[in-house]
């Protein structure tokens, strides 16, 4: 439960509620658990999504449980209800939030079930949501751009499902906060992948660069509708591998994401990008997609 100042300066507080979600039912977030023995919990044997709402309305929500209904069946997990249901479950959710902008996180995870590695013969999956009260990125850092450092990506080899086992990306957005960076940038086999918490672009001599889509990165909502506008401002786009040294000469770099939005970056491991502000292709795009958005 959060207090919210009213917005006309009155001393009255109105109260928004976070709101919780198990297994089809609403309630107080503070309320809202789940099983010790749940597998989510046990092995990291779930998977999840994070949306947002623009005005009030859940931004590519089709997309976000196409990608679900993907990672689910990637993990043999059966959806509890049709993409119809669970779309009318975020809509409420939202609704009962009452928030200006809210954040929907979903899981779905094997449910409850004695420990043990193989699946369980006959368990209700576990499905748990989450809306919160959604804080955009400052403007000032969207203006200013961020710093970022790179590390060494030894994820798992299934990056395209989105599963709760994000231990390494803990870990490497930990390490990038403690270098006061941003985000961190993965790099495998000298290659440069994406970041802990979002997709990373790349721009080169009017080339806009990203990581294809495949096991090795998450298919971004936001990347899949920034490279359409990249296409629609008439710059063209490959979707190719970026080495570790065509990023240390980068003419521009930004992340994409739900939470980040474009995110323009200007330093890499303490290096300036380009000119050491955010670029011209960075800021078109940052503006196109709030049109977008809007
Ligand atoms: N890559 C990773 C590892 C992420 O965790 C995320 C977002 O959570 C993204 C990319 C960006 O995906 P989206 O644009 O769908 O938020």
């Amino acid at each position: 439960m959060r207090r919210t100042a009213a917005a006309d300066g009155n001393a009255k507080e109105y109260i928004m509620p976070d709101i919780g979600f198990v297994n089809g039912r609403f309630m107080p977030l503070e309320e809202a658990t789940v099983p010790v023995e749940d597998r989510g919990f046990q092995f990291g044997d779930g998977i999840y999504e994070v949306i947002r709402t623009y005005h009030g309305q859940p931004f590519e929500l089709d997309a976000h449980l196409a990608r679900l209904e993907r990672s689910a069946r990637a993990i043999e997990l059966p959806l509890p209800w049709n993409l119809q249901q669970w779309a009318a479950y975020v809509h409420d959710g939202i609704k009962r939030g009452g928030h200006a902008e809210s954040k929907v996180y979903l899981q779905l995870t094997r449910g409850a079930a004695p420990r043990d590695h193989v699946f369980p013969a006959s368990t209700k999956p576990t499905a748990v949501m989450t809306v919160r009260e959604m804080r955009t990125i400052e403007p000032a850092l969207q203006a200013s751009g961020v710093a970022v450092m790179t590390m060494d990506d030894w994820r798992w080899g299934r990056c395209d499902i989105k599963s709760v086992n994000l231990l390494p990306n803990v870990l490497a957005r930990q390490t990038a906060k403690q270098a006061g960076a941003f985000e961190a940038l993965f790099i495998r086999n000298g290659q440069l992948t994406e970041g802990s918490v979002s997709n990373v672009m790349v721009v080169k001599t009017g080339r806009l660069l990203t990581a294809p889509e495949g096991e090795r990165i998450l298919s971004g909502v936001t990347r899949t509708i920034v490279l359409e506008l990249a296409r629609k401002e008439s710059l063209p786009v490959e979707e190719r591998f970026v080495t570790r040294d065509e990023l240390s000469h980068a003419d521009e770099i930004f992340l994409t994401g739900t939470t980040v939005e474009v995110l323009p970056v200007i330093r890499v491991d303490g290096k300036p990008v380009g000119s050491g502000k955010p670029g011209p292709a960075s800021l078109k795009l940052q503006t196109a997609f709030q049109r977008f958005v809007d």
